[in-house]
């Protein structure tokens, strides 16, 4: 894989997560090493496949040298392989070819149509995916193939549109090397990897496109309207075609820009927002539990696609409430925002607009729709329990001077807060929420804490 992983992510403590950054791209090598190299990749199925165990093992340690590995695990998993997986079985057939003929010009050709039966998830024959050339490689070869010689010490890249792309990166997910893997979403951390992995080759078709299609997207119009707050463009020394990402193209520059201004005009239509509203993703939510409970030893990281989902679904529902329900009064303007954070867990920040007979103005309307007090245990059980789980601030200031929020010896979230008996509104206009001293000292994470 020639995407640039971004070990600090995969490594650091807490859950797997896996990130990359720059082009992606998959490449395969030649079949046999070079001299004095050891084999790696494809060319363990091929060379010195008397210690192929131990070969394999060395590759995997040399690399982080911590795992300890099995050698049956690893025996059993190539002998598995090697009946079921057709890709293995042509790269064998090249080991035997060269272990009978000598060091010849072998090429195998991972192809790119099937002729025969192409029922969509059909699991292909060794025959239908390969065929085996001796020659120069002058023959006539479809621009897709993938060629894989001797030893001519280039790597070459797979098209991500090529139907072998993901069947000879992930062979344990598709163990058959079949189109559509069957155990992908049982393989865990492997899962996101390959999610991450699909995503930058539909990612690299769309940029493809845009590339091929730069005199249909109006790139005049935009360089010269949208495009004149951006410097650069008037300098004509600068040398090299601009390619113009448009604003449908998700997370460009200009999809960014079109987003903004289109929020910035909505506010200046209706007024400023009267609600900033922040919704946070639980992985604990039933809704995930039971899903990831379907699949069992299932960890909620190893399920970005059910977080994403139940999160959507929760997110559709609170905004419906909001407008529908009008929980907070007549809506009429809102807008979001969904960001995910670095281990994938979504929030959405939400901004509303009341009418103007249900606008916010007096205390006692911040009071009603606003607390920052904890609950009472008594009188509203969910709530106090919800609060003290989630909501709880710390413990930072002297009591933890090494939680994460601290900055020289002050929170830079500014707790602890002082009391105060009545909500207040500054001058700026926002308010100082209400939190009265009653004396109360829950405990939460082994420490008392007060409103
Ligand atoms: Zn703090």
């Amino acid at each position: 894989m020639g995407g640039k992983v971004d070990y600090s992510v995969v490594d650091g403590p807490g859950p797997f997560s896996f990130r990359i950054s720059g082009s992606n791209y998959h490449s395969i090598g030649t079949l046999l090493p070079r001299p004095n190299c050891k084999p790696t990749f494809a060319q363990l199925y091929i060379y010195d496949t008397e210690d192929e165990e131990k070969n394999r093992i060395s590759t995997v340690q040399g690399r982080s040298g911590r795992f300890v590995i099995d050698e049956a695990v690893v025996l059993g998993i190539k002998q598995m392989l090697d009946s079921i997986n057709p890709y293995v079985k042509s790269f064998r057939y090249g080991r035997d070819f060269l272990s009978n003929n000598g060091v010849v010009d072998l090429r195998i050709r991972i192809l790119q149509h099937r002729s025969k039966d192409a029922r969509q998830y059909n699991l292909p024959t060794t025959s239908e995916v390969d065929a085996l050339m001796v020659g120069d490689g002058s023959e006539d070869v479809e621009q897709r193939d993938i060629v894989v010689c001797t030893n001519d010490g280039h790597l070459q890249r797979i098209s991500e549109c090529h139907p072998s792309y993901m069947a000879l990166q992930y062979p344990l997910l598709f163990p058959y090397g079949e189109d559509k893997g069957k155990t992908l979403i049982r393989s865990g951390s492997a899962f996101q990897q390959f999610v991450v992995d699909a995503y930058a080759a539909i990612e690299e078709q769309r940029l493809l496109w845009v590339r091929r299609n730069q005199n249909n997207l109006r790139t005049d119009l935009l360089r010269g309207l949208q495009d004149a707050i951006a410097s650069g463009d008037h300098n004509a020394a600068v040398v090299g075609r601009r390619m113009l990402l448009p604003s449908t193209f998700t997370g460009g520059p200009r999809y960014m820009a079109q987003s903004c201004q289109d929020a910035m005009a909505i506010c200046q239509w209706y007024g400023p927002p009267d609600l900033f509203i922040t919704f946070t993703c639980n992985s604990k939510w039933e809704e995930v539990t039971s899903a990831l409970k379907l699949i069992p030893g299932q960890r909620v990281e190893d399920r970005p696609d059910i977080v994403a989902r139940v999160f959507n679904i929760k997110k559709k529902q609170l905004i419906n409430d909001l407008r529908e329900k009008k929980v907070f009064g007549r809506v009429i303007a809102d807008i979001h925002v969904v960001e995910f954070q670095k281990r994938g867990l979504p929030h959405a920040h939400i901004l509303i607009t009341l009418a103007k007979e249900d606008k916010i103005v007096t205390q006692e309307d911040v009071d009603a729709f606003i607390s920052a007090e904890i609950p009472d245990k008594d009188t509203n059980p969910e709530a106090y329990e919800i609060v003290l789980r989630s909501m709880i601030h710390g413990p930072c200031s002297d009591k933890n001077p090494n939680s994460p929020c601290m900055v020289k010896d002050v929170c830079t979230k500014n707790y602890l807060k002082s009391y105060k008996s009545f909500t207040t509104i500054d001058e700026n206009g926002f308010p100082v929420y209400r939190q009265r001293k009653d004396g109360r000292k829950p405990i939460v994470r082994g420490r008392k804490i007060s409103n």
